[in-house]
């Protein structure tokens, strides 16, 4: 079975890291002896209390936090966090800021207008389809908070540093980059990233929200949709994911525990990212699509010379065990998702393959 398995490069549901899968698979019918399956047990039990706290306790180890953050599963992924965040977060008559780099915070500034808030978008990389990074932009002190996409997934551009707010609290889509590398978590209000990019399975978001925001929370919204009835009961009001946080508590210990934590994660990350981008950048064949300066470390977009080469191009991959590296539907071309979980290894496999590819096609 292993023997057939290809290296993932899919953006989302993506790669999870092999000893994780191993793991699941050797406890799935009996987990830690209770006599069933992890997905057949109560979220009131013992069992699942630990396996929660643990993922709460190293995701704040992880990011070196400290007790002045919740860290939540909420289920409905990034995307209703796109609408939680102002409806929770936002303050009368204080407009709220957004820097908008692609699809993905074009939809977050979409759900805050549907809520009729006072959404002032202060920075726009549009003008060039979204291929860099803004960097001339002034935050309104009096804004209720500064959201931007810290890894835009389908644009292939990333913040390398984060925008200083001053005492405006940031808020993040860090959905394709959590946990890639350490970062400092004190000027943010709200972190969040769907699970199936970089720490798990689709079907929880991570929401990591620091206390004084709950503050905010208006009394006339429904449970549901309210940061503190997931703050207040360990985001166990009712039935959480149970299986997904499951998988990102194996996924947050392998960091912890077999990497070594986010410091070296993000040397890997960095070191895989360049073996792609030094290509591109020697050859006349491929061509990154997004600005040297704002390439993320995380999606690597980029075009052959031909939409029929670069059709062949995916086809010959797969051929190869090298799956997942048709770009998005909406931008075309190619791009490679290169997660925490993609090793190095098959980063480069996929070097090799491209040097192979250019030199029979180019
Ligand atoms: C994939 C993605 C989303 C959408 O996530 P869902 O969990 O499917 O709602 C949002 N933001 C970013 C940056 C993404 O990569």
């Amino acid at each position: 079975m292993e023997a057939s398995r290809i290296h993932n490069f899919n953006p989302g549901p993506a790669a999870l890291p092999l000893p994780v899968l191993e793991e699941i698979r050797n406890e799935f019918l009996n987990y830690k002896g209770c006599g069933m399956s992890v997905t057949e047990i109560s979220h009131r039990s013992k069992w699942f209390d630990e396996i929660i706290n643990g993922a709460v306790e190293r995701t704040k180890r992880l990011l070196h936090m400290g007790d002045d953050f919740h860290v939540l599963f909420i289920q409905g992924g990034a995307s209703l966090q796109f609408c939680m965040i102002p409806m929770n977060l936002s303050l009368p008559g204080r407009p709220v800021d957004y820097i908008n780099t692609g699809t993905w915070s074009t939809k977050a500034i979409k759900e805050a207008q549907i809520q009729g808030k006072d959404v002032r978008v202060i920075a726009s990389s549009e003008d060039a389809n979204f291929s860099y990074i803004p960097k001339d932009y002034s935050v309104d002190p009096d804004a209720a908070y500064l959201h931007f996409t810290s890894n835009n997934t389908i644009k292939g551009t990333q913040w390398s540093t984060f925008p200083d707010a001053g005492d405006v609290p940031l808020i993040s889509d860090m959905s394709s980059d959590i946990m890639s590398r350490p970062f400092d978590v004190r000027p943010f209000g709200l972190i969040y990233a769907g699970a199936q990019k970089n720490i798990g399975p689709a079907g929880a978001a991570l929401v990591i929200v620091r206390k004084d925001m709950l503050e905010r929370v208006p009394g006339d919204i429904p449970t549901m949709l309210k940061y503190t009835t997931f703050a207040e009961k360990n985001s166990l009001f009712n039935t959480p994911p149970c299986f997904v946080i499951y998988v990102i508590s194996l996924v947050l210990r392998w960091l912890e525990e077999t990497i070594g934590g986010l410091e070296k994660m993000e040397q890997i990350n960095k070191q895989k990212a360049a073996l792609l981008y030094d290509l591109i950048d020697q050859s006349d064949f491929y061509r990154g699509t997004a600005a040297p300066d704002s390439r993320s470390l995380m999606n690597v977009t980029f075009r052959l010379p031909s939409e029929d080469l670069e059709a062949r191009f995916v086809e010959e991959a797969l051929k190869e065990g090298l799956g997942g590296l048709k770009g998005h539907r909406s931008v075309g071309g190619c791009r490679a998702s290169i997660y925490n979980a993609v090793s190095l290894e098959a980063v480069t496999a996929l070097r090799d393959f491209m040097v192979e590819f250019e030199r029979k096609n180019g």
